[in-house]
């Protein structure tokens, strides 16, 4: 499997979107309509015409991150540590985006760790933050720096190591069509980006032992 490691550099976290005057239900089901016109086909033919009404729902599920302000869901959920003091990592996270270029799926995984301070949170917590940013228009690299940069506001831990491993179906269906290309994206902060060794560690745990990943920051 072709692997481009990308660890290109981009912003941290990044706040909710400012909320933009919605267009109405039924605004957005003729957009749809439109595009089934455009995309050759009758939307008015049977198997066509509950179409509308069924993207606009599914869209509610794929973008329901833009009601969810991450940060200050994860902040509701922290626990004191009792004195642990290891890396916590958490890997293999499965997500599904949308990339805000096609508005094509990235399927893909998302490993977590982090080196806690005083604070950990629980692990359906780091799978639901991961959720939450996924399920926005997103670029690989920014969902990457999305996460770090909010455990490490919130938690204020000594690091925080994220690396994501996605398929982008934009790549792999239509323009270059490159199946089976993964594309890596990859943040360290703190200890994870000071000291190679806790990097080394924290890839050996998910599987990425040997992985050069340069500091994405
Ligand atoms: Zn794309």
């Amino acid at each position: 499997m072709d692997k481009a490691v990308n660890n290109r550099r981009s912003r941290g976290h990044s706040a909710a979107p400012a909320r933009l005057e919605r267009p109405t239900r039924t605004e957005a089901e003729a957009a749809v309509r439109t595009l089934i016109r455009w995309a050759g086909d009758d939307p008015d033919r049977e198997g066509l015409r509950a179409t509308p009404s069924r993207v606009v729902r599914a869209y509610e599920e794929w973008f329901a991150g833009y009601k969810d302000e991450p940060q200050d869901y994860l902040k509701r959920t922290f626990e004191e540590t009792g004195g642990y003091d290891e890396v916590v990592v958490l890997r293999d996270i499965r997500f599904e985006s949308h990339c805000e270029h096609h508005m094509a799926p990235i399927i893909g995984r998302i490993h977590i760790g982090y080196l806690p301070s005083n604070r950990v949170v629980g692990i359906s917590k780091l799978a639901r933050l991961v959720e939450v940013y996924a399920r926005r228009l997103q670029i690989q690299e920014k969902l990457t720096a999305e996460v770090a940069a909010c455990l490490d506001a919130v938690l204020k831990p000594h690091g925080v190591a994220v690396v994501t491993e996605a398929t982008h179906q934009c790549m792999t269906t239509r323009g270059v069509h490159k199946p089976g290309v993964t594309m890596v994206t990859s943040r360290m902060l703190g200890v994870f980006r000071d000291h190679a060794e806790t990097r080394q560690e924290f890839l050996a745990a998910i599987g990425m032992r040997g992985t050069h990943i340069a500091n994405g920051n």
